[in-house]
């Protein structure tokens, strides 16, 4: 009799040894196929039998002793933490959590308002559905088009061929327009949709010149009184021009704004649309011959993301939640729609510079992991779209008219071609 118990007992702790060993293993592949960019967060993770932990650096792993450890038992909690509360509670529990295990009261805390969602029915497929589009970029005009470096200008100078005097396309206008479109297809189908920002505007709900005149000498003194700026970089920033502050500081800024915002809708997916160029095009002032579609998710981190606790919280969310097999299935399901329906040859890893020192290739094809801000930091399953190349022979004369009109948002046939094929994905990825 007790033979047998010694037994069942020895049966019971294999079974349990070996399911942990499953779960180590499915996080550490994660962790090399998706997270770890040519190996440079090994120094600072170990995932083992007792969970996920991050070092500061080498020789705290070599003498195990993390400044942070998520137990198996933690994951649950953690995510749920991560999708429903904001970044400065988030780093103030990590901060005061650290290695110890939470208590049952804080798993009790921490674990509550978790979403419930609804599941999926043909005649009304996104009900309950929350979905943000984030549309890429911020111009609304040419102007702003050129402060931020998202434009195309061709003229007959450079390109003797243009039946027009010239072309100009702002990806700002195609972006917002695209998302306009797509939003109205999925509220027919009762999504809960949100833009991350509107016409001609940043995320911060004003155009850039209102931000600039309203908000700049409020934020840069704030970011000097806190510390967070020294003297010399507040009085440089001060006296940049327009266009240089843009790329010194507002670019950054606003992408932070923009992860901020999505998140605190608490979406379920997240569309981040965009359109690509040649990067072999010089100067993009006559087209291109070369045309392709890839799509972006998270991963592909570099140590500076382990900087501060905010990057490590990012990296825990995307090693331990679904986010990022949701993502990858969504995004193969949308490159799959551009090849089909917008007929555009999907990108490998050889066919541009970014996507080979970069990006980590997965198994779908078209789809990267990429250590983008919004990649990194929305706590949602997400497609970060680059449909096709603007600067293309063939898709310019499209994308500079504005001919059509659909739902009221004049654009062109292209455009609307470019939010079905997100539409559609979404559709295949709900349902299947
Ligand atoms: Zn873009």
């Amino acid at each position: 009799m007790k033979t047998k118990l010694i037994l069942i007992f020895l049966f019971f702790c294999a079974g349990h040894f070996f399911a942990q060993q499953t779960q180590v293993s499915i996080y550490q592949q994660r962790f090399d196929n998706y997270l770890n960019f040519k190996g440079a967060l090994s120094p600072f993770v170990k995932i083992d039998q007792s969970g996920v932990k991050i070092f500061k650096d080498a020789l705290s792993k070599k003498n195990d002793s993390p400044e942070l450890l998520i137990y198996w038992e933690e994951t649950a909690t953690f995510i749920n933490l991560v999708k429903t509360a904001g970044m400065d509670t988030l780093e103030a529990v990590m901060c005061r959590k650290g290695k110890n295990k939470w208590k049952e009261a804080e798993l009790k805390r921490y674990g509550q308002n978790s979403k419930n969602i609804p599941s999926y029915t043909e005649q009304a497929p996104f009900t309950g559905k929350k979905i943000v589009i984030d549309p890429g970029h911020i111009a609304g005009n040419m102007d702003m088009a050129r402060i931020e470096q998202k434009f195309l200008h061709f003229s007959k100078k450079n390109y003797p061929g243009l039946t027009a005097d010239s072309i100009d396309i702002a990806e700002g206008i195609l972006t917002y327009q695209t998302a306009s479109i797509l939003k109205k297809l999925l509220e027919e189908k009762g999504a809960e949709v949100f833009l991350s920002r509107g016409n001609n505007e940043s995320t911060f709900g004003m155009t850039y010149a209102d931000w600039l005149q309203k908000r700049k000498k409020i934020v840069l003194d704030s970011l000097k009184n806190t510390g967070d700026l020294n003297a010399t970089r507040y009085s440089s920033l001060m006296k940049d021009k327009d266009q240089q502050f843009f790329w010194d500081f507002f670019r950054d800024y606003e992408l932070a704004q923009r992860v901020k915002k999505i998140n605190s809708f608490q979406p379920d997916i997240t569309i981040i649309i965009h359109y690509n160029v040649d990067e072999k095009n010089t100067d993009w002032v006559k087209p291109s011959a070369a045309n392709y579609t890839m799509a972006f998710i998270g991963g592909g981190m570099t140590a500076d993301v382990f900087k501060n606790l905010k990057g490590k919280i990012n990296f825990l969310r995307l090693l331990l939640s679904e986010d990022l097999a949701g993502s990858e299935k969504l995004s193969a399901l949308t490159v799959q729609q551009f090849n089909t329906s917008l007929h555009i040859p999907i990108a490998k890893q050889a066919d541009a510079l970014y996507l080979k020192d970069n990006c980590l290739s997965t198994a779908s094809a078209g789809v990267f992991c990429r250590n983008l801000a919004l990649c990194r930091g929305i706590n949602s399953v997400l497609v970060y779209g680059e449909c096709l190349f603007q600067d293309n022979v063939n898709e310019y004369p499209v994308l500079s008219k504005q001919d059509k009109n659909y739902f009221g948002i004049q654009t062109n046939e292209r455009v609307y071609a470019v939010a079905q094929a997100y539409y559609k994905a979404l559709l295949n990825y709900f349902s299947k």
